[in-house]
């Protein structure tokens, strides 16, 4: 098949056309499917759901001397935060386990550092006549919104293969309104690539102009490879310490792709004088976090090793979906000659670049034919995608067959909206 760029008018008429037919069919089947979100399936909930039955009898609540169906133990009890300590490497000390999502806790050290300030802030954010927060992108929305929620300008960083551009990052950050930056390390959202150990060695030795710059390290999928062996990540507190910047690192990681999503453990990992800050501020509102599901996850998950063995029953049900993705891309689109994409060995996402100015087209067409897409331009700081052209692909809910209608709707799209404006239609 010839290249779409090299096509004559008639050539791309014609094949409009084809495509087009293809997608009225599609249509009349009167789809109703969803990639629009990095969700477990049905099967992975129910792989773990033993999780559920660990607690049965009130003998079983008693746990590190503690009854965990009573108040305490605000930072969490000790053998979650050892578990999750042997998770992230770093020190059971440096952990503060807090509630159930990742994403909250997240919000809860933005929200602190405007009200309150963190702990090396001059004064409270929201006293600063401006903030500045770098967003590497193609990166994840619900980031992006946190610091937009609270009035921060957003900055978008390129994305490289090795991670945030690092030499871009590096000018930004001596601007001293420049107070943070998200990042997803490994198997990033949406890019699905691992950070290099220099982009992360450049991370912890970083020297910005803000005293209380925040690297917000979103670990969301450290154990959660699909695709081969587990990869080992470095300690990002422990590395931040070695060049003297141990309190600009909160590192974040959750159960909700392990055991259940928005119904797991999620943890806060810090410099233990941050611990100390923030637990402070956190028991202003809070007595304690539920313990009764830490210790089901602590009985359930054991450790590490126990831990990684599970997640192969994750990645056996992932595998085959990532597969359908990158096989249809691989036949359908690639032979037209656009489009980019890396196949990922964890994570949740694919990232695809179509033809630039063609996202939005492609994607209004995926919904009028009942293929429900995460919005083009999400990946981007405001929603708003200079290019036009990344698209996430979360391919985890949906079952493969139904993966496989879903892709062939939005390959034909894909192809519509690039001849179309090849075409100038
Ligand atoms: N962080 C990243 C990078 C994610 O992709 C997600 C979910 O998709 C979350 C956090 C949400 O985690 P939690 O359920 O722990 O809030």
């Amino acid at each position: 098949m010839q290249f779409y760029a090299e096509m004559r008018h008639e050539q791309l008429e014609a094949a409009y056309a084809q495509e087009m037919a293809h997608y009225e069919e599609c249509k009349a089947k009167g789809l109703d499917l969803n990639m629009a979100r990095g969700k477990p399936a049905k099967a992975q909930l129910d792989a773990v759901s033993g999780v559920l039955t660990v607690l049965t009898e009130p003998e079983d609540c008693i746990a590190d001397n503690t009854d965990v169906r009573n108040y305490g133990e605000l930072a969490g009890m000790p053998s979650a935060r050892a578990f999750w300590a042997e998770i992230l490497g770093c020190k059971p000390e440096q952990t503060v386990l807090g509630g159930t999502s990742s994403l909250n806790l997240a919000f809860d050290v933005i929200s602190r550092a405007y009200t309150h300030g963190l702990l090396h802030s001059p004064r409270p954010w929201c006293k600063e006549e401006k903030i500045k927060f770098l967003c590497p992108s193609p990166g994840y929305d619900r980031h992006f919104r946190i610091t937009e929620f609270f009035g921060a300008e957003l900055i978008t960083v390129p994305m490289t293969p090795e991670g945030p551009d690092m030499d871009i990052v590096e000018e930004y950050i001596k601007d001293p309104a420049v107070k943070g930056l998200w990042c997803v390390p490994k198997y990033s959202n949406p890019t699905g690539i691992i950070f290099s150990d220099e982009t992360v060695r450049r991370f912890a030795a970083m020297k910005p102009a803000a005293p209380d710059f925040a690297l917000m390290w979103d670990n969301a999928y450290c154990i959660h490879e699909f695709d081969g062996d587990y990869v080992e990540f470095p300690d990002i507190i422990g590395l931040c310490q070695q060049y003297g910047n141990g309190d600009m690192v909160y590192e974040f990681a959750s159960t909700s792709k392990v055991t259940f999503a928005g119904a797991g453990v999620a943890v806060l990992a810090c410099s233990e004088a941050n611990v100390d800050y923030f637990l402070k501020l956190f028991s202003v509102q809070m007595i304690s976090y539920d313990k009764v599901n830490q210790l089901r996850h602590v009985r359930f998950l054991k450790d590490k090793k126990h831990t990684l063995e599970l997640m192969k029953k994750h990645a056996a049900i992932m595998a085959p979906k990532f597969k359908v993705v990158t096989e249809i891309l691989e036949q359908q689109i690639k032979p037209c000659g656009f489009g980019n994409w890396f196949n990922p060995k964890g994570g949740y996402f694919i990232s695809f670049d179509t033809m630039p100015g063609t996202a939005k087209r492609a994607l209004a067409l995926c919904k009028e034919a009942g293929v429900v897409m995460t919005p083009a331009g999400a990946t981007y700081p405001y929603g708003i995608d200079p290019n036009d052209c990344n698209i996430r692909i979360a391919p985890s809910l949906p079952p493969v067959e139904e993966l496989e209608m879903a892709m062939d709707v939005f390959c034909t799209c894909l192809k519509l909206a690039a001849l179309e404006k090849l075409m100038n239609k």
